[in-house]
């Protein structure tokens, strides 16, 4: 005997109807939840999946749903290809260091023999190379202004190449891209 869980009579274990208020016992599954029951499992199981593989659930219906992976911030990436910029211009100073430390002060001995000879012992100095004569320019003033200002152009349409129209490109094909996805 056990107390029906509507009006706490007691009735039979088994009873599926309560005898006294007629209410229903036995949960009898119908079809239509059997079927509910059998896609939110599955969805459950493909929720499960993508949770393990670190994705964050967002919204969840029963036939639906739809999960994030959050974006995650590399420091290994971020540290390594700071770490290769870093060797691969400092480099070159660190190379032109260990050059420096070890190279030694050039040294001579200047000296003159009672015949009025002079003796070098060491580094003969290498004549200064001449001065190369500046070329001449016999441009009028209003030619160089010209001059001048095609190279402020030039200089300027490479600084908009490289700091607008590329990174501009680069934005586009990169949103054209994601949009195939
Ligand atoms: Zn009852």
């Amino acid at each position: 005997m056990k107390a029906c869980p509507f009006c706490a009579e007691q009735i039979q274990d088994d009873a599926i109807f309560c005898r006294f208020c007629g209410r229903e016992l036995v949960h009898r599954t119908t079809p239509e939840e059997e079927a509910r029951m059998r896609t939110a499992n599955v969805l459950d199981q493909a929720i499960h999946n993508y949770m393990n593989a670190g994705w964050v659930l967002v919204n969840r219906t029963d036939q639906a749903a739809q999960l994030k992976k959050p974006k995650r911030f590399n420091w290994f990436w971020f540290l390594f290809w700071l770490l290769i910029g870093l060797v691969a211009i400092g480099l070159p100073v660190i190379l032109y260091l260990i050059y420096y430390a070890v190279k030694k002060d050039e040294t001579v001995t200047l000296s003159v023999s009672k015949e009025g000879v002079l003796l070098i012992n060491g580094t003969i100095p290498s004549p200064k190379p001449a001065a190369v004569p500046a070329p001449v320019d016999n441009r009028t003033p209003e030619e160089r202004k010209a001059a001048n200002r095609r190279l402020l152009i030039i200089l300027g349409v490479v600084a908009l190449v490289a700091f607008i129209v590329i990174p501009s490109l680069c934005w586009i094909l990169s949103a054209i891209a994601n949009i195939g996805q």
